[in-house]
């Protein structure tokens, strides 16, 4: 909370730095696991540590086209005897004669009794007869055997989201299959009279639903499963059957719209009589209001209505407590310093994520500038920018030329 010297704060605002932690306090990870086959594993947690059963890589090989010969043969000749080949998938398997060399390629084993490869670019062939021009030092071009790992030596850790390098890493230590932390489910609909499904009429005073497919292009980059209730009338009973077939079906029950002071909000009142709901007041902005508690076994969370905010407070709050009940640990937010190029306006009182385009000036320094009118219900200013401005609560107008920090839009926001 404030303190009183702060004249500018609004009484009962909490600093999204107190609330958050607070908030993820009040979540667990999900115990349950499963087995997935690896090409499903795309974008699951790792519900284990996981070592690698081989050396990486298993066998010494070459990472050059070239000839395979043992160094200190070079002592009597520069020019060696061709014994043979090593290609990738075909070891070489005769025996070692003195001052041979064998013609290898990227990724072929170097046979035992060889212990240096010089790329073919720096050798002449005539013939059987290889004459190696400027040698390198011993071992030269050869990747060793376990340099990467060995066996035993943990590569994965628990709580890892799998991306495309982890895929690739799972094969490469021989795993077909994962085990990964089950997918949990989100139940999301909007709620409010004015609000019509894409695909159908506007009458005068309806607006298209938007914060649906927002709120749905979300949940995708979590990697969630979801259930889509649709729009919901500002009615209580269909507000009241909605909260429960979300919150018997779902790990998460997500709603926009309805947590504000208006009068034809019915969802604080049902919440009240359904389940264990806080509303939040919150010092960011967009995105003030936002409620959240427990409906029966699911969490709730509800978003504020207007678009921006919606999808602010989905990305500052619901994302890390997604990723909690998810089972990754907290996950780093990066933050850079850039020159802000235009003024803005601010009032202290609240931490402002203004939408902005973050880029390099001719000298190569980072700047950045706001995507213009910040109005909490154009979502055009969330689709121009790459990244949020980030304003400190206390911090009032912030003329061009200052420092500010900068949370560039990650995989999750765009
Ligand atoms: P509320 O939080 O319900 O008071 O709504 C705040 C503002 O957001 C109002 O202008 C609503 O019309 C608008 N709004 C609420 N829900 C949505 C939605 N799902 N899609 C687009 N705009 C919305
Ligand atoms: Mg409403």
């Amino acid at each position: 909370m404030h303190s009183k010297q702060d004249p500018c704060c609004h009484p009962g605002l909490m600093h999204p730095d107190q609330a958050i932690p607070k908030l993820l306090d009040q979540v667990q990870p999900t115990r349950d696991t499963e087995i997935v086959p690896l090409s499903h594993a795309m974008g699951r947690i790792l519900a284990e540590d996981l070592a690698s059963m081989l050396d990486l890589p298993p066998f010494d090989n070459s990472s050059m086209d070239g000839y395979a010969f043992r160094l200190a043969d070079l002592q009597h000749s520069n020019t060696l005897k061709l014994a043979g080949y090593s290609f990738a998938g075909h070891p070489y398997e005769g025996q070692y004669l003195p001052g041979s060399c064998v013609r290898i390629m990227t990724g072929a084993p170097v046979p035992e009794c060889y212990d240096t490869v010089q790329m073919q670019e720096k050798t002449q062939a005539d013939g059987e007869l290889i004459t190696i021009e400027a040698p390198d030092a011993i071992g030269a071009n050869v990747r060793e055997r376990g340099e990467e790992l060995k066996a035993g030596d943990k590569v994965l850790t628990k709580g890892t989201r799998i991306g495309a390098a982890e895929m690739g890493v799972l094969a490469t230590i021989g795993q077909s299959q994962v085990r990964v932390y089950r997918k949990l489910t989100v139940a999301f609909f909007s709620t409010g009279d004015e609000l019509r499904p894409v695909g159908t009429e506007l009458a005068p005073g309806q607006i298209y639903d938007s914060n649906r497919y927002s709120i749905l292009g979300l949940l995708q980059k979590a990697d969630v499963d979801w259930l889509d209730l649709g729009v919901i009338a500002d009615d209580p009973e269909a507000i009241r059957a909605a909260f429960k077939e979300a919150s018997a079906n779902a790990d998460m029950v997500l709603t926009s719209g309805g947590v504000s002071v208006g009068d034809a909000d019915y969802t604080k009142q049902i919440l009240d009589e359904e389940g264990e709901i806080t509303f939040w007041k919150m010092a960011i902005k967009p995105g003030k209001p936002f409620a959240f508690g427990k409906l029966g076994n699911a969490v709730f969370c509800g978003l504020p209505g207007n678009p921006v905010s919606s999808m602010v407070t989905f990305y500052k709050i619901v994302m890390p407590l997604l990723q909690k009940m998810q089972g990754l640990p907290a996950q780093p937010v990066l933050s850079l310093k850039a020159t802000l190029t235009n003024p803005i306006r601010k009032h202290p009182g609240r931490v402002e994520y203004q939408r902005a385009i973050l880029s390099r000036n001719d000298a190569g320094e980072l700047q950045v500038c706001t995507t213009g009118s910040q109005g909490s219900g154009m979502l055009t200013s969330m689709s121009l920018a790459n990244s949020f401005i980030v304003l400190p609560q206390m911090q009032g107008d912030t003329p061009a030329g200052s420092v500010v920090d900068v949370e560039p839009f990650t995989d999750v926001l765009n």
